[in-house]
């Protein structure tokens, strides 16, 4: 929150409507929020020192050093900031914190500063002139903490005139760290349990496939039609791959129930499968190149074993945008897809082209009182296309969403789209030890529902994301705003559906 003074000149210059204020900063408020560092075993399994290792500095620094090779980007990125400053308040971070570590300029700089003393000569010989630093343990733990204050939403990307991307200085930072010893719990043991099993939960195929046979009575006794959610099903024409949160939590398992709903009424073959049963992908969070693209062959593994013709992509914010944006690049070509889908496709831009095909109809009525806003995930509008269109990962879910409805409403307009907020649970952050930056990152998103709930009173925000809605349903309690419903957008499409 801002502070009473800055509260009191942001309210002034809202009126004014000339410039936007910048929270006074607190130095060092985040710096009591960490994640817990992953345990030995943990690490061991995915190949990384199961603890800090005793050359951790020369370690780091040689890692650093061939990832700057490895990655053009990163390097680019390490040059050419010119601290202008148009990225300083633009992070949920740091407006929720305001730390100012967890401005996007200054997370950048825990490693630009390393990489000046190591890697430049004007770094090496005048160190003070050009702000290099040299990596001690009080930095190594600067890093574990403000690199896992950060979402990888890139929204500051989008306001910087140079285009870096501060994601991928922090997905650096966290590789750097993993492999002196220092992963993440949360992530890293996803990550192993995704590769043993084949989902971040952990659940057995037989498990799974229970699950899956009691959503099917119960759509039935709901709507006395026998929809199928199809498990391995060899020679089906679609796979449908969704993150694991959809087979059973709430508010996700609803949207699954719409795709399987919608799939039905259109006469699709399809399936899920049990080798490939998880849409998300943590590699992309911790920046392991390697793991990403080992859980993604498993996408592809298990599409060729079943003999489909297209891949689907469930609710998912990151998961949609490691399989448009780097599915082809990590397991491609897909040249067993059929040559009318030949790249993996999203579960909405699927229902979006049925809908326009006039193959199913939607009855906004039959949601009758619900006034829906609609929250942009990161990974999807930032990190993605969808359909064909320019802007189609925008413009689908809306249109979905307006015909399935009958009141949908904007939210302010620097807080949508491509300059959304991030739900301030991304890119591995939604773990119960980072409650408080959770809550405190979501504090612009929660804002901007809250203006139009008190002038539309909207009743549900949607995404289609399992990570914001699993975050939402969590935070938006402590913002006070008790009243609206997280949901998924299948969920809205299935009930709106006309079923026959
Ligand atoms: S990528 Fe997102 S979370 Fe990270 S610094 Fe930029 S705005 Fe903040
Ligand atoms: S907006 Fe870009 S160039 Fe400007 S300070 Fe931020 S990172 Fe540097």
């Amino acid at each position: 929150m801002n502070t009473p003074d800055v509260q009191g000149v942001a309210d002034q210059a809202q009126v004014v409507g000339r410039y936007k204020v910048i929270p006074l900063i607190q130095e060092g408020a985040g710096e009591s929020f960490n994640t817990a560092v992953a345990e030995s075993d943990v690490q061991e399994s995915l190949g990384l020192p199961g603890t800090l290792v005793d050359d951790w500095h020369d370690k780091a620094i040689a890692r650093l050093g061939q990832l700057l090779k490895e990655r053009r980007g990163l390097r680019v990125f390490m040059d050419t900031c010119t601290k202008c400053g148009a990225c300083t308040d633009k992070c949920h971070y740091f407006l929720g914190t305001h730390d100012p570590n967890n401005m996007p300029v200054a997370r950048q700089d825990l490693i630009r500063s390393v990489y000046r003393r190591y890697f430049t000569w004007a770094g090496r010989w005048f160190p003070w002139l050009v702000g290099a630093r040299k990596l001690d343990k009080n930095l190594l733990q600067q890093w574990y903490t403000y690199f896992h204050q950060c979402s990888e939403c890139r929204r500051c990307t989008v306001f910087c005139p140079k285009g870096i991307d501060t994601s991928e200085v922090t997905m650096a930072g966290r590789e750097v760290l993993a492999s002196v010893g220092l992963g993440q719990q949360y992530s890293q043991e996803i990550i192993t349990k995704v590769k043993s099993v084949g989902n971040n939960l952990g659940m057995k195929p037989r498990a799974l496939a229970d699950v899956l046979e009691n959503l099917e009575e119960d759509i039935l006794d709901e709507t006395g039609i026998p929809v199928r959610l199809p498990l391995d099903e060899e020679g089906a024409d679609m796979l449908v791959v969704t993150p694991s949160a959809d087979f059973f939590a709430e508010p996700h398992v609803d949207g699954l129930i719409g795709y399987a709903k919608v799939l039905h009424q259109a006469g699709i073959h399809w399936t899920f499968s049990s080798e490939a049963s998880e849409a998300a992908n943590f590699g992309l969070f911790t920046g392991q190149h390697d793991h990403m693209r080992e859980i993604a062959l498993r996408i592809r593994h298990a599409a060729m074993g079943l003999g489909v013709n297209r891949i689907v992509i469930g609710e998912c914010g990151h998961a949609w945008r490691v399989a448009y944006s780097f599915l082809d690049s990590l397991v491609g070509p897909m040249q067993f897809l059929s040559k009318e889908h030949p790249r993996a496709e999203h579960i909405c831009e699927v229902t979006h082209q049925l809908l326009q095909q006039g193959i199913i109809q939607l009855d906004p009525t039959r949601n009758e009182g619900v006034i829906v806003t609609y929250h942009d995930s990161c990974n999807v509008a930032r990190g993605s296309g969808m359909g064909n269109v320019a802007n189609g990962q925008l413009t689908i879910p809306r249109e979905l969403l307006k015909a399935s409805v009958p009141g949908f409403v904007e939210m302010s307009k620097d807080t949508v789209g491509q300059t959304t907020f991030c739900c301030g649970g991304g890119g591995g952050l939604l773990t119960d030890d980072l409650m408080d930056i959770r809550i405190k990152g979501s504090l612009p998103r929660a804002q901007a529902l809250q203006a139009v709930v008190n002038s539309d009173q909207v009743t549900h925000l949607v995404a289609i994301c399992a990570i914001c809605k699993t975050q939402l349903s969590s935070v938006l309690p402590h913002h006070n705003l008790v009243d609206v419903r997280v949901t998924s957008l299948h969920h809205l499409v299935g009930d709106a559906l006309v079923l026959t």
